[in-house]
């Protein structure tokens, strides 16, 4: 009898297992589509040229590593607010919105859910479904009870907007409600600006706490077009939760660089908020790292860094955008007429519609990998495996 006698082993995570399949797969026609990383065309992760630059300029200025404030990054804050609300917007310039550097997206998001079940012990929250596989597990674990809205129609390979708003309509007051801000994960189907402000109108009328997690911000449209989902939530007088992640935006992955903003009602709320905030940082790990924030704070605030970065952000958006394109048509050549839907989702994923079954079968006969799910991620296509993948995928249907 050991002290872990009675530990069971935890069901292995989906995709990490996916991928020990792929790396044991000795098949040199192998495909990894079950990540969730950005890879170029040549199927590596990039370094961005703007990060390499800001890494330079660091280096030639070394500074000694003391422990960064326990919200972060004074100058990294502030850029990052600027960034998610618009340089003049009314959430920034009011001192009421308050933005800390956190440990990527995930980071943000448990700070933010350590923080809500401070708020409300009874705090529950609703995720979409399907959604990020985290979402569920890391709110759970923050103590708060995780129910469900529609989100994902199979039918009509799109949203079910009607069922959505029902089940916000349904929600008891101070419910959380978890909303991805652009290029949703998994399914790759975002809100229409006009079907976001019946979201908006539907959570504010019923009193619920809007989190939005914001991972891919400029990955479906631009920073702006796409931040723009935030400050409808800003026009519309809400209180709420915004995550941010750099770990596509700057390909920063291992670098853990987030950030958590909070919008409340005046600035000396702000302060108080912010206070309590930190203890949960505090009592988590004390103070944020310095190196990944220190990378984006010298991209952001350099004009010409920032121009690179931008344009960078656009090629990797317009390559995935191309490899939307080149998958459709690649199945077009192989008589399958009906995936035009595939180049109209956004973001690094698709919901392929294919079952459990035909994903299985795709990866034990034709070792294209992505999730039992149906996920694929579009972002490790290339022009050397998209006709591959067409082909695979035509021939498990
Ligand atoms: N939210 C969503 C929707 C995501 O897809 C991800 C990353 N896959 C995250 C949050 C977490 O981001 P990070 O890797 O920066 O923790």
């Amino acid at each position: 009898m050991s002290l872990f006698t009675d530990v069971t082993a935890a069901p292995a995570d989906p995709i990490l297992g996916l991928t020990e399949k792929f790396n044991a797969d000795t098949d040199p026609r192998k495909v990894n589509l079950g990540v969730g990383v950005y890879q170029d065309e040549t199927g590596k992760l990039p370094l961005l040229a703007a990060v390499r630059a800001a890494e330079e300029r660091l280096a030639a200025e070394p500074k000694p590593r003391g422990y960064l404030p326990i919200d972060g990054m004074k100058l990294y804050d502030d850029d990052v607010k600027a960034l998610v609300f618009g340089e003049g917007s009314d959430a920034v310039t009011s001192g009421r919105t308050i933005t800390i550097q956190a440990l990527g997206g995930t980071g943000a998001l448990k700070i933010g859910a350590d923080f809500l079940k401070f708020l409300n012990p009874d705090a529950r929250v609703l995720i979409s479904t399907p959604s990020w596989e985290n979402h569920r597990a890391l709110f759970t674990r923050a103590g708060i009870e995780v129910g469900e809205y529609r989100y994902y129609d199979p039918a009509r390979r799109g949203i079910d907007v009607d069922g959505m708003l029902a089940d916000l309509r349904a929600a008891a007051s101070g419910t959380i409600v978890l909303l991805h801000a652009c290029c949703h994960n998994p399914t790759g189907y975002d809100l229409t600006p006009a079907q976001w402000d019946e979201v908006i109108a539907v959570v504010k009328a019923g009193g619920l706490v809007p989190f939005l997690d914001m991972a891919y911000q400029g990955f479906a449209k631009s920073l702006e077009e796409d931040g723009a989902v935030v400050r409808k939530f800003v026009d519309a007088g809400l209180s709420f939760f915004c995550s941010t992640s750099f770990s596509k935006s700057f390909s920063l992955y291992g670098e853990r660089v987030g950030a958590l903003s909070i919008v409340c009602a005046d600035a000396d709320e702000a302060k108080r908020v912010l206070s309590q905030v930190k203890i949960v940082v505090r009592t988590n790990y004390s103070n944020p790292p310095t190196h990944g924030a220190a990378l984006v704070e010298t991209v952001l605030k350099d004009a010409d860094l920032r121009a690179l970065w931008v344009d960078e952000l656009a090629a990797m958006r317009d390559r995935i955008k191309e490899m939307r394109q080149a998958l459709v048509a690649g199945l077009e050549a192989e008589g399958v007429t009906d995936f035009g839907f595939i180049a109209e989702q956004v973001g690094m994923f698709s919901y392929s519609g294919l079952t459990k079954d035909q994903m299985i079968k795709l990866r034990e006969e034709h070792h294209v990998y992505g999730t039992d799910a149906g996920r694929i991620c579009v972002a490790a296509l290339n022009a050397g495996n998209v006709e591959y993948v067409s082909k695979a995928i035509a021939a498990v249907l």
